[in-house]
């Protein structure tokens, strides 16, 4: 087996900015970059429209159209691309092992740029609707039949919820978002931007009660927290945008995480691990961008690539 410098888990910004560095450093990395068992590889822009905050496109462009273009300009530069699923780690001695369902492949070095998924609610309601009116995703589903004229709501308070409630706009005869607080998490522009937008009905604070539906879903019910009172609403959709958590499952015991998974690094991109570098969402709970996961997979390539120079 060849041992490979460098192996870049994961195929978001983080991943592919990682590949653009460690492959113009002559590293020849390879990225396995992941389908997350039926998913996509490109991480989580390939599941959105527009991108009108990544530097460079004043106009915005598409998150999927950004993924393939970070991935052509990756692999122009000799990276080695591989859309696999990585299912064990071991760290425990040098050279590393990284582990497909089919290969074994040993590096001198690893990136870990994971990032994150979508949060579920794990309920009754969700496994009994999930695809027949319970989403997590509106620029995948939004478009479906089921949705086109019908009352559609959206829980969370962030931006993804903002953004997917405008996007559904376009789509349903109205949108409820509901959220739990009266405070947002969302931007300001985001939330200013749902606010104006006519087809938007604001529900806060409000939490879901119950769903039903003979087929599909067909109503819910939900509850003031404040005052208890409860209402039904109409609803064929109900999306969810209420937050990430990060891909690490596969590296419980290999590295150090903190108490909800994220990979605990040095300020930088080191782990506990010399040679094993982390970068993105997986790592990052607090500013969790395309442009921030971007930069930190450029620091865990120069700090790979330096680290090698230093112990090879
Ligand atoms: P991700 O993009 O999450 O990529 C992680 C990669 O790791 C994926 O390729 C995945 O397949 C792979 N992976 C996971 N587990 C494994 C494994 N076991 N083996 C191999 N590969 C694996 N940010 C902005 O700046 N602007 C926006 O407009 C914006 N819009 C967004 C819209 C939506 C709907 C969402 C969900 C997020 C949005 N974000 C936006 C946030 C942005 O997408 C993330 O901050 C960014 O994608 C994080 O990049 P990443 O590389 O760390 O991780
Ligand atoms: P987030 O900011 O963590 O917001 C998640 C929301 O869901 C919160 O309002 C939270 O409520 C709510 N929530 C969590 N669990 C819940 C539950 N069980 N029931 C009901 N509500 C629940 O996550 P996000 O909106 O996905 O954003 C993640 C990151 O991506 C952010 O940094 C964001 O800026 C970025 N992003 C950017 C853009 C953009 O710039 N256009 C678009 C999308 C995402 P509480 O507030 O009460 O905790």
């Amino acid at each position: 087996m060849d041992t490979r410098n460098v192996i870049i888990i994961g195929s978001g910004p983080a991943g592919y900015t990682a590949a653009l560095y460690a492959s113009r450093a002559n590293l020849k990395p390879l990225v396995l970059g992941g389908f997350l068992k039926g998913g996509q590889s490109g991480g989580q822009l390939m599941t959105t429209t527009d991108v009108e905050n990544y530097p460079g496109f004043p106009q915005g462009i598409e998150g999927p159209t950004l993924m393939v273009n970070m991935r052509q300009q990756a692999a122009r530069f000799g990276a080695e691309i591989l859309d696999k699923d990585v299912d064990k780690v071991d760290f425990s001695a040098r050279p590393f092992k990284v582990f497909t369902d089919e290969a074994e492949y040993a590096a001198r070095a690893v990136i870990i740029a994971t990032g994150a998924a979508a949060k579920r609610m794990n309920n009754e309601a969700e496994t009994r609707f999930w695809n027949k009116g319970i989403s997590a995703c509106a620029t995948c589903d939004g478009a479906l039949p089921i949705f086109r004229n019908k009352p559609i709501a959206v829980i969370g308070g962030g931006d993804t919820a903002m953004e997917e409630a405008l996007y559904l706009t376009r789509f349903g005869s109205q949108v409820v978002l509901i959220h739990r607080r009266e405070e947002f998490r969302a931007s300001q522009v985001m939330l200013d931007r749902a606010r104006k937008n006519p087809k938007i009905l604001f529900k806060v604070p409000y939490v879901i009660e119950d769903t039903q539906g003979d087929k599909t879903l067909e109503q819910i019910k939900i509850k003031n927290v404040k005052t208890g009172a409860g209402e039904s609403l109409p609803a064929s959709g109900l999306f969810l945008a209420i937050g990430h958590e990060p891909n690490t499952g596969i590296f419980k015991g290999a590295i150090d995480l903190d108490e909800v998974g994220y990979v605990k690094t040095d300020g930088h991109t080191r782990t506990n691990i010399p040679g094993v570098f982390a970068a993105g969402d997986c790592v990052d709970h607090v500013y969790r961008q395309a442009v921030t996961a971007a930069g930190l997979g450029c620091m865990a390539a120069i700090q790979a690539e330096r680290w090698l120079s230093e112990h090879e």
